[in-house]
């Protein structure tokens, strides 16, 4: 992609409004533009993070078992009559009428309308389990909408259901999503801790926030520290298998959010060096309800003996476009963003120092083409600014390498590649710097 063509809103200055460091940068950065409280367009830079951490959480869901479908944004309010959830929702449900008179209503969420999928579709307990979900924008008019899309009113949520025979049966799925949750944000760059959480309106008892430790984060957290340093389930897991063993690893260690936090536990489990007390952004959230929709809604199933059974069911959310703020917090400095590879909007960015100068245009031109043809997302600086403002331009943004070509270098024979995470630079003949950055990021695209 080339600057000229692009549309990047670059602010020089820090929006007062925001308060924290991921708000800032998105602003700054050009990434979203606020079009009412909690509410946001991403622009193209944003949008390219935030489809590839979608990507991320698809393949992992995938991966672990879950079928994806997509439900509407707009929704009935007689289904939510069924749960009983119309009225109980209150002020965060956006209630609509349509130009018939009928209440509709702009999805929270949606187990509702999955049990009514399920229970229209599905007969026998031979045909469970089900895991189903969707990546779909949601909308909660909540109280303070604050932190830019870290609590915005409408967001991207992914939201999983699952449907089993039993108890048993359902914390087998549980333990699905659990695994493929430690996956899918490690894959991002983020270390996310499995707390006991409390479940909220939602109901039930299993339940656990995956947490990021985070300063500004907004929940307040109890963990163990060990839980840093677990290995993550690899790419090769299989989901088949039992993995209640590998789900104890990691639940064996105290971690709690404040509303499940008991101080005598947390002291008695832990040696005082451990101890951990945070703050953390909760960028997922599993758990397990039984049958709370499925008895209301008579989602049931003909069992083993033919007699009808109510479904066992679970929901599992991941926080799409928080993940978004959640990962410049984690990575960042004073100059900018510093994205992980994985979800870096482009690899690289091509800084020509001095645009007109046929030399290196050429050069630049050909590192391009390369590159692109290698695989590697290129964004490439070809404006008539100054060096200075395009090396400020392309720290801020913060892509994780950075192929700077200029004349002196060329007279030299080299380029120079700077890598945006530690700002360690190198000066290469610039096949040499291609054939080294096509091979970095391979490497670091490897799934592992
Ligand atoms: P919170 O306690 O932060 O309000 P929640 O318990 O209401 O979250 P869930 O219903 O579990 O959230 O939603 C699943 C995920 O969606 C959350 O883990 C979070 O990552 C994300 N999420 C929830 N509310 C918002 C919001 N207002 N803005 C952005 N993401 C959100
Ligand atoms: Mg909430």
């Amino acid at each position: 992609m080339r600057l000229t063509r692009y549309y990047l809103p670059l602010l020089k200055e820090t929006p007062a409004e925001a308060q924290i460091v991921s708000h800032q940068l998105m602003l700054r950065a050009g990434m979203i533009r606020q079009q009412g409280a909690g509410i946001y367009a991403w622009l193209p830079l944003g949008f390219r993070v935030l489809r590839k951490i979608e990507q991320i959480v698809r393949e992992e869901q995938d991966r672990a078992g879950a079928v994806e479908m997509l439900m509407p944004t707009i929704q009935p309010a007689e289904l939510w009559r069924e749960s009983g959830r119309y009225d109980a929702y209150g002020k965060e449900m956006l209630r609509i009428k349509d130009r018939g008179d009928r209440e509709m209503l702009f999805g929270p969420t949606n187990e509702e309308m999955i049990t009514e999928i399920f229970r229209a579709g599905v007969r026998s307990y031979k045909e469970l389990p089900k895991l189903l979900y969707h990546i779909q924008w949601k909308f909660r008019d909540e109280i303070r909408p604050r932190f830019g899309v870290m609590r915005g009113r409408e967001f991207l949520m992914k939201d999983t259901y699952s449907f089993d025979i039993d108890e048993a049966a359902a914390r087998r799925s549980y333990n699905r999503m659990f695994v493929a949750y430690l996956r899918t944000f490690a894959r991002m760059g983020l270390t996310s801790i499995p707390m006991r959480a409390e479940s909220g309106p939602i109901g039930g008892d299993l339940s656990h926030e995956f947490i990021v430790l985070a300063e500004t984060g907004e929940s307040a957290v109890f963990c163990d520290r060990r839980l840093l340093d677990l290995d993550i389930p690899g790419h090769d897991t299989d989901f088949d298998a039992d993995l209640q063993p590998l789900i104890d690893r990691y639940t064996g260690y105290y971690a709690a959010t404040e509303e499940k936090h008991d101080a005598g536990e947390f002291e008695k489990r832990t040696s005082e060096g451990d101890r951990i007390s945070a703050r953390g952004i909760e960028v997922g959230h599993i758990f397990f309800f039984g049958r709370k929709y499925s008895d209301p809604m008579k989602a049931v199933v003909a069992g083993p003996e033919g007699k009808d059974i109510p479904v066992e069911m679970g929901s599992y959310g991941i926080g799409v476009s928080r993940l978004v703020g959640a990962i410049i917090e984690a990575h960042h400095d004073d100059a900018g963003c510093k994205w992980p590879m994985a979800v870096a909007p482009f690899h690289v960015g091509l800084i020509n120092l001095k645009q007109g100068d046929a030399a290196t245009d050429a050069a630049c031109e050909t590192a391009y083409a390369a590159l692109e043809k290698a695989g590697v997302e290129v964004f490439y600086d070809d404006t008539p600014a100054r060096p200075g403002e395009k090396f400020a331009r392309m720290d801020l943004i913060g892509l994780p390498y950075q192929l700077v070509i200029g004349p002196r270098g060329l007279a030299a024979g080299e380029v120079e590649i700077k890598r945006r995470a530690d700002g360690e630079r190198l000066a290469l003949a610039p096949e040499a710097a291609i054939e080294r950055i096509v091979s970095e990021v391979k490497a670091a695209l490897a799934l592992r």
